[in-house]
């Protein structure tokens, strides 16, 4: 899934009604109801951006994040449907696309999109693609130590990439070379990806 897939477009328009309908059917309550759900609305949208961040960044937490959010989302929308009693349109709305969208969030994390991304790194890397992609999983954070601008290298590849190349992302933590410059790395007998401009 290096590109956002159908079902994450699928996910912009049942997230935005889902929202819509529950904006609608919080600014319909009143008191102390209304105030703590108002809290909750934003910590909704919230939570749902980031989990949409993840899914698009190929996380499957991502997907994990959302489907717990709506699940969360479904069961305020039947509190206030029990507690409140009306049982307007937005209210539905809320009900059923949540229900969407938490399908959706399963489904994606059951069908595993990683794997479509395994066969792309297969040509570059040759028989060290299966043991590298078993390694990443173990190590969803590698992002976090990325510089930008510096480039990077895989202890059992001779190719050096920069840095947001998606080859780069998944070489795993004890695998990683880092170099300051392109020359530093050609002197150390890298060649550029083509990543590498
Ligand atoms: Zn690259």
């Amino acid at each position: 899934m290096g590109k956002p897939s159908v079902s994450f477009f699928a996910m912009d328009f049942v997230l935005l009604f889902a929202v819509m309908g529950f904006i609608f059917a919080v600014f319909d309550l009143s008191g102390l109801m209304f105030v703590s759900e108002l809290f909750l609305l934003l910590a909704f949208i919230f939570l749902l951006a980031f989990g949409m961040y993840m899914a698009y960044n190929n996380k499957k937490s991502g997907w994990a994040l959302l489907s717990l959010t709506l699940l969360f989302l479904l069961l305020d929308a039947s509190f206030i449907l029990l507690t409140a009693g009306k049982f307007g349109a937005a209210l539905l709305a809320t009900i059923l696309f949540s229900i969407a969208g938490f399908v959706i969030s399963l489904l994606n994390m059951i069908s595993h999109p990683d794997e479509v991304r395994i066969e792309k790194f297969e040509d570059e890397k040759g028989y060290y693609a299966l043991a590298d992609s078993i390694k990443s999983e173990e190590e969803p954070n590698i992002e976090k130590t990325f510089i930008p601008g510096k480039f990077i290298a895989s202890r059992k590849s001779n190719k050096f990439h920069i840095a947001k190349c998606d080859w780069a992302k998944r070489v795993s933590k004890e695998n990683q070379i880092w170099f300051d410059s392109k020359e530093d790395a050609e002197i150390k007998g890298f060649q550029a990806d083509r990543c590498v401009v």
